[in-house]
């Protein structure tokens, strides 16, 4: 490799970890390299733009290192490019030296249970993605004319959801929200909107800062059961043990039961020891019935909710499934379907044999699975392209062919949004939100994005 002939990598997704690739591959000169960074979006920044909630503007703001990283001599955004549908694994794996795939878990985990599969009964990615303005979820409509809605799960996805539904139309309109998702939230009926956590407050998975925020809302009261709050012994055990991040969550709901309630419209209730075991409703779904658990530590040391004879029903008006993400396969690539990832060794992609296929890699979710905040994507895909670095040297990648990835989009016909297509539409959805003292009103359709992208 050499600064004429630099090594060609193709980075597949744009979200934070394919930056963080990015950037680390075009930081040094050991050998040089040139990144392709390929998305099937018009856009880039993955889950920064579609699913970061619009009313955390500061957690969007790492964008702004993405845009440096896009400067960089030897990047470029091809977007509107869906490998396994324009383009093959095989066909990238051919016309570059090595092929990251960071492009995250693309559906949710489900809950197997009676159902789930209830109009009425939404995963609530895509709610999240409906509100952000991702062109495939535009034509969604969600019902949120109920009185209660139910969110399942204990993650900072679970409350971005409770609380976007219980914002008002003040804390709205500040965000890039879309304006079909304000006026629905804004307008909607909902008054009460329940978390369901299967294990105990010791055991939620979300961080501090997301749960506080839940104490602020305008328009929506925080309740807890201070019962909720009585720990098991398993759960003190954990407690005693538990990072400065558990502690804080579980002394944040200790302030929440000791709320007296204002008696504002909306209220979020947290609740625990609570698991969804059916749904119910004739045309669409108009009750959760939960089971009560106990919490009991299992042989791994972990503590686990089991069942117990109680059981309630729930009545709502619509459910939101929050339990995870869970990676989606690629034609030709290996796939663990258990873990929903790529079998990898520190970021190199295995074979069947669990030998590493040479000039394949996996960065981010796809790599490690759905878990960690922006920032963690950074030391995983650094880790992911050191390997790559290190292969290169070694003299262990397959050399890429003499062909270019716009000859052969061309010959298909795809319109390729390349940077400048993409600072377009930037740039319009900026000063479009400008005049509105919003940080950008987004475009919302396929045809609207490839029209201002084509200029
Ligand atoms: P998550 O953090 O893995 O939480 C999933 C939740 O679903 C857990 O509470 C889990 O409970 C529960 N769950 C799983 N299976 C269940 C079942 N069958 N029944 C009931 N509950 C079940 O996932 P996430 O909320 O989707 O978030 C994904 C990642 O993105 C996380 O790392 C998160 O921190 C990050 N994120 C960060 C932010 C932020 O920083 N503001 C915002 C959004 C997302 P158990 O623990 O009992 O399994």
């Amino acid at each position: 490799m050499s600064a004429s002939r630099p090594l060609r990598v193709a980075v597949v997704g744009s979200g934070p970890a394919a930056f963080y690739a990015a950037g680390h591959l075009l930081v040094g000169d050991d050998p040089p390299a040139a990144v392709d960074m390929i998305e099937r979006l018009p856009t880039p920044w993955g889950l920064v733009r579609l699913g970061v909630a619009p009313d955390h503007p500061k957690l969007k703001e790492v964008s702004r290192a993405y845009e440096k990283i896009a400067q960089r001599p030897g990047f470029r955004f091809l977007g509107n490019v869906e490998v396994g549908k324009v383009v093959e694994h095989d066909e990238l794996m051919r016309l570059y030296d090595a092929v990251v795939y960071a492009v995250g878990a693309q559906t949710d985990r489900q809950l197997g249970i009676p159902g789930e599969d209830l109009p009425g009964s939404w995963a609530a990615t895509e709610l999240v993605a409906w509100y952000n303005g991702h062109p495939d979820y535009q034509h969604l409509s969600f019902d949120l004319s109920g009185e209660r809605a139910v969110v399942i799960g204990n993650g900072n996805v679970a409350l971005d959801v409770a609380r976007m539904l219980a914002l008002t139309r003040e804390e709205l309109e500040p965000t890039d929200t879309t304006d079909p998702a304000i006026e629905a939230i804004a307008e909607s009926g909902i008054r009460e909107i329940v978390v369901l956590g299967r294990r105990g407050p010791v055991q939620a998975a979300w961080t501090p800062t997301e749960l506080h925020e839940m104490g602020e809302l305008a328009g929506a009261d925080i309740l807890v059961d201070p019962v909720d709050l009585e720990l098991d012994s398993a759960s003190e055990a954990e407690l005693a043990a538990a990072s400065n991040i558990v502690q804080r969550n579980v002394e944040i709901l200790r302030d929440f039961a000791a709320r007296e309630p204002a008696g504002k419209w909306r209220a979020v209730r947290l609740r625990f020891r609570a698991s969804p075991v059916a749904m119910f409703g004739e045309e669409k779904v108009e009750s959760v019935e939960i089971v009560r658990n106990r919490l009991e530590v299992d042989s791994a040391g972990r503590v686990r909710a089991m069942p117990t004879d109680e059981r309630e029903v729930i009545p709502c008006g619509i459910v939101f499934r929050s339990v995870g993400y869970h990676g989606v396969p690629l034609p030709g690539v290996p796939f663990d379907e258990a873990m929903g990832t790529m079998p990898n060794a520190s970021g190199r992609v295995l074979d069947a044999s669990g030998a590493p296929i040479p000039g394949l890699y996996a960065a981010g979710w796809i790599k490690r699975g759905p878990t960690g905040v922006i920032g963690t994507n950074k030391k995983d895909a650094t880790e992911t392209v050191e390997r790559l670095l290190e292969d290169a040297r070694a003299g262990v990648l397959p050399t890429a062919d003499s062909g270019r990835i716009e000859d052969l989009l061309a010959e298909r016909g795809i319109q390729l949004v390349m940077y400048p297509g993409w600072e377009a539409i930037d740039a319009l959805e900026r000063a479009r939100g400008e005049k509105l003292g919003r940080p950008r009103v987004k475009l919302r359709t396929w045809d609207e994005l490839l029209k201002v992208a084509r200029g």
